[in-house]
């Protein structure tokens, strides 16, 4: 008997029901922490794809119909359900990604509050209103679903990012289809079972499995209405382009580089300590976390002892490790692309303050390791600032001014988050006004917002209008309706007119 017939099979869900699909082709799930593979997978054929978007079509008919009462009972009851799995949810994010346990479960965490946030709708879509704006005219505005929403997500937030999507697009009255990344596919799949037991009518959130092929029958198929990806920029840029000229409406969410700038009058121990975890917590592997420190004037000295004491008492293990601070990256393509790096790095000059590179995990030697990594004298024209390297490296850069800083930030491609650490008002303001990124912290690493506001990049890191979740979330999943009305009294003179008509 083969390996692979002893392993479960990762199923679609399609028009409310586990569904292996019509191809037949499947693609390996591994655990990253062993490198063993874990399940197979089924992939999406074609006819899958139409069926799937033909079930979306007729059940968005029907839920966009739905009462908000009757919408909003389905979300709090997902809320319910959720919170309830939590414990699940993250067993599965670790089993197929690696984070550790407690950062699973944070992520969950995350994505309820989008759930809440959307269980808010009825306030959301109020709309608008303007008695008599003209003589015995009313004018009033309102918002409507778009129809089929595709959501295509990247591996490192399984759940989280799904969430930051399918509460919204379903509370306003869409189907949702998730074709979440086929590296750590179980526990968004875990999401539909759930929007099922909490009421949600066939149809309305289904999942495919698959890859590009997938991705592209969703981008280019009539019956999409809109599409929301997140992942690296290069499979962004694609698929915005590839939607938009496909007449969808599309929010692209991109690659990062994220700096952090350390002002000398920094308290240093707790910009150590935030900088350390948002550098090599979850292996690096956020799209929020810090990769590049800015140190300006003397700070670097004093950082860079205090970052390398805490980079080396970090607990690398097996995510279900209960001490556990990081676990493995995502794929052994992924670990050798952060050793090519580092490597590159220490051939340009740059100094290895602390060495992940030989890292391993007695007994787990096939898991995808790569320890923390701490490069100073990193210089702008080295891979390891030019590439998103996506992996637990922390490269220090010396500037001389927050100002230098700053136009460093701003000549960088990527612009998704940024932080500053400093004691001074005045600098912070002039940080938080000049940089040209999405997502600012101040002595706050990874300024992720909460989910009454939006989260979304500027340059390479969204292509796009709308940020994700948040009010502008509510907008790209709906369109705008605005009526102009009259109702003339029986005996009314008409004032229709060949001229334009003002009043
Ligand atoms: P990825 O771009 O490889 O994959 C993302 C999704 O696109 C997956 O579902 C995948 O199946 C699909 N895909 C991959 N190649 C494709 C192709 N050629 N054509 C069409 N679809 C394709 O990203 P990833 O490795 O899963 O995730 C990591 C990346 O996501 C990093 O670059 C990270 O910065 C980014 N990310 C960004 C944000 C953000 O908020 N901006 C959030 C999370 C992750």
């Amino acid at each position: 008997m083969t390996q692979t017939a002893t392993l479960t099979t990762i199923k679609h869900f399609i028009n409310g029901a586990e569904s292996a699909g019509t191809g037949g082709a499947t693609q390996p799930v591994y655990n990253p922490a062993t490198g063993a593979v874990s399940a197979q997978l089924n992939l999406a054929s074609r006819q899958d794809l139409d069926t799937a978007v033909a079930a979306a079509k007729a059940a968005a008919e029907i839920w966009g119909d739905y009462s908000l009462a009757k919408r909003t009972t389905v979300l709090f009851k997902f809320r319910e359900l959720v919170a309830s799995h939590v414990d699940e949810l993250a067993a599965l994010v670790t089993a197929e990604h690696g984070k550790v346990l407690s950062d699973a479960a944070g992520e969950i965490g995350r994505g309820l509050e989008v759930i809440e946030f959307a269980c808010g709708i009825n306030q959301l879509l109020k709309g608008a209103y303007s008695g008599q704006a003209s003589t015995g005219i009313d004018v009033f505005s309102f918002r409507q679903p778009v129809g089929v929403v595709a959501g295509i997500t990247p591996f490192n937030f399984p759940v989280m990012v799904p969430l930051w999507m399918c509460p919204i697009a379903i509370a306003a009255g869409n189907a949702f289809i998730l074709k979440p990344s086929e590296r750590d596919p179980s526990a968004p799949t875990l999401l539909a079972k759930l929007w099922t037991e909490a009421g949600l009518p066939d149809g309305v959130f289904q999942v495919l499995h698959g890859g590009k092929d997938t991705v592209d029958g969703l981008l280019t198929h009539p019956d999409v209405d809109a599409i929301s990806f997140v992942g690296s920029t290069p499979i962004a840029k694609y698929v915005h382009e590839t939607a938009t000229a496909h007449g969808k409406r599309v929010q692209a969410l991109g690659g990062v580089k994220n700096h952090a700038i350390i002002l000398p009058d920094a308290d240093m121990d707790n910009a150590a300590d935030h900088l350390s975890a948002a550098a090599f917590g979850s292996a690096g592997e956020r799209c929020m976390a810090i990769s590049v420190a800015v140190a300006v004037g003397d700070a670097a000295d004093t950082l860079l002892g205090k970052v390398r004491e805490r980079a080396v008492a970090i607990k690398v293990a097996e995510g279900t490790e209960p001490d556990a601070d990081m676990g493995p990256v995502i794929t052994a393509a992924s670990k050798a692309r952060v050793l090519k790096i580092v490597g590159e790095a220490a051939d340009a000059g740059a100094t290895l303050v602390v060495d992940g590179r030989d890292f391993t995990v007695p007994g787990k030697e096939d898991g995808y390791w790569v320890g923390p990594t701490l490069l100073d004298g990193v210089s702008a024209d080295m891979t390891a600032y030019t590439e998103e390297i996506f992996g637990p490296v922390l490269a220090v850069m010396r500037v001389e001014t927050v100002e230098e800083g700053i136009a460093l930030i701003n000549a960088n491609p990527y612009g998704n988050g940024t932080a500053i650490f400093t004691s001074s008002g005045a600098n912070a303001r002039k940080f938080q006004r000049g940089v040209h990124v999405g997502m600012i912290g101040i002595n706050v690493p990874v300024p992720v917002p909460v989910a009454y506001h939006s989260f979304g990049g500027w340059k390479n890191s969204l292509f796009g209008d709308k940020h994700i979740y948040g009010e502008e979330g509510v907008a790209f999943y709906t369109r705008a309706k605005v009526v102009t009305s009259r109702w003339p009294e029986p005996q009314h003179v008409s004032d229709a007119s060949y001229n334009f008509p003002s009043n």
